[in-house]
């Protein structure tokens, strides 16, 4: 079992780095590993079948969840170390929005995503576009799709809080040699870099990296607590829409009988983070071509992206959209960046070690260095994340008395407030 733990993915269950990603799976070349949903730990885990095991490793090389040295992995996708160590490399900074009406309405923020993945495949920049959706009634498995026509591409707008795996996708793209555009967060983008470390070739097929900025991913329980307390029973819905509605958008549960409950995500989705969102250092997708956000900045109120491009290539596609250049400034700004958590996780890393909870080996930038209240607040993040099965008067209390101190001292909201 200790050779497992060292050479293979177990170590990521063991410790709970894991997000859920299926790259794992796709790339151990004895298919011993499966993603199954955990119902206890509400998300998707591996599952090794140690007779078939080689104790080759692959499988931790390409994970996300342990072992990344952001300086060279940044590096290696942009050949330079970070202009800004707080944005990552850059060539533009935008706002904006689609000018397709219904991808701008549909869209999590601006529908720029939407609009950009359109613009490839129209001008057969790639052949299929690599995206995911909640499945109606299958409130447990947004499943991840490869797009090949613009006209199916409304489908799957929108953002999916929970983290989704991509084995079976990334396995098509490779079996069929699709020049494929993919959207993920900042760790699907770390597991696809780590592979393309691993097999070269596989640059061949993943022409466009698109990463969604992110503040985390909520593990099932936040739904599965959130219903029960509505009293609501799991197979009775038709389906989950994180953000519904005008933007920012609420969540919306659509009961099979047709009814809709449009709500706040309360507190269960505050202490219903997966585990290794508290360490992670990548806020804004720093190692994908193309990094998208919602507008915070200041006076919007509408539906709206930031966008800031870091690959050239990028610059050839973006028919269809209505951008304005704003500053790195803009987003230190919107986004608060010198008090966010993600760029201070050592201070996460150091707290976790001290509760003997071992973190993950994260090697940050140089030139961030936490000060005592970046350790205050990674105390407060670390206690927030164990409050699972503590009451609800509880968590509501120390959820207030956290949104005070970030307040006050952070100078910005409280992780995790989308
Ligand atoms: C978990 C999560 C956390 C986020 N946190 C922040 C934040 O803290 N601050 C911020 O400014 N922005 C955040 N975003 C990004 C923001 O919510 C929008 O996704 C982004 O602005 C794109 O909006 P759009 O209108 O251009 O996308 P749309 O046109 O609606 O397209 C959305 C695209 O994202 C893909 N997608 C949705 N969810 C996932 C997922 N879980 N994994 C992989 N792909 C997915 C869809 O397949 C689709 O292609 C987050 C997004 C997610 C999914
Ligand atoms: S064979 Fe290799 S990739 Fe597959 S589970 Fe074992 S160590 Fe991991
Ligand atoms: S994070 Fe991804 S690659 Fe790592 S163990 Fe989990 S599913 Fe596998
Ligand atoms: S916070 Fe980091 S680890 Fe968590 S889902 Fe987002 S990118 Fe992945």
């Amino acid at each position: 079992m200790k050779e497992m733990l060292q050479r293979t993915v177990e170590k990521i269950k063991e410790h709970n780095y894991c997000i859920g990603c299926g790259m794992c799976e796709t790339f151990c070349p004895v298919s011993a590993i499966t993603i199954n949903f955990s119902h206890e730990k509400g998300q998707f885990l591996p599952l090794i079948n140690y007779s078939r095991c080689t104790k080759c490793g692959i499988c931790l090389a390409v994970c996300p969840g342990d072992d990344l040295n952001h300086p060279v992995l940044h590096q290696s996708v942009h050949q330079k170390q970070p202009e800004d160590p707080f944005i990552g490399s850059y060539l533009q900074i935008y706002k904006g929005f689609s000018k397709n009406e219904e991808y701008r309405k549909s869209g999590a923020s601006g529908g720029f995503v939407t609009q950009f993945l359109a613009n490839l495949l129209e001008s057969k920049a790639v052949d299929a576009v690599l995206v995911c959706a909640m499945e109606d009634g299958n409130i447990h498995e947004p499943h991840s799709y490869l797009v090949k026509r613009v006209e199916d591409l409304g489908r799957y707008q929108r953002s999916v809080y929970t983290n989704v795996h991509w084995a079976k996708v990334i396995d098509e793209v490779r079996t069929e040699k699709l020049r494929t555009a993919i959207v993920g967060l900042p760790c699907h983008i770390h597991s696809l870099v780590k592979a393309i470390a691993l097999k070269p070739e596989l640059r061949e097929y993943f022409r466009f990296t698109i990463g969604l900025f992110c503040g985390g991913t909520y593990n099932f329980n936040a739904i599965s607590k959130t219903l029960s307390d509505m009293k609501i029973s799991d197979i009775d819905v038709a389906r989950i829409d994180f953000r519904w509605g005008q933007w920012p958008g609420k969540l919306r549960i659509l009961q099979k009988n047709g009814v809709e409950h449009l709500t706040k995500r309360g507190h269960h989705f505050r202490t219903n983070y997966l585990s290794r969102c508290y360490f992670c250092f990548d806020f804004l997708a720093d190692l994908a071509d193309v990094s998208v956000g919602d507008n915070w900045m200041k006076g919007n109120k509408s539906a709206e992206n930031v966008i800031i491009v870091r690959k050239k290539k990028v610059l050839n596609y973006l028919e269809n959209l209505e951008l304005e250049e704003i500053s790195a400034e803009d987003i230190h700004v919107s986004h608060k960046l010198k008090s966010n958590p993600h760029r201070f996780s050592e201070a996460n890393c150091k707290v976790g070690n001290f509760f003997s909870r071992q973190a993950p080996n994260i090697i940050p930038y140089s030139g961030i260095k936490p000060k005592a209240k970046h350790y205050f607040s990674a105390l407060l993040e670390y206690y927030q994340f164990s409050l699972g099965d503590s009451s609800d008067e509880y968590k509501r209390a120390f959820l207030k008395f956290k949104d005070i101190y970030f307040h006050f001292v952070m100078g910005r909201e409280s992780r995790p407030k989308k």
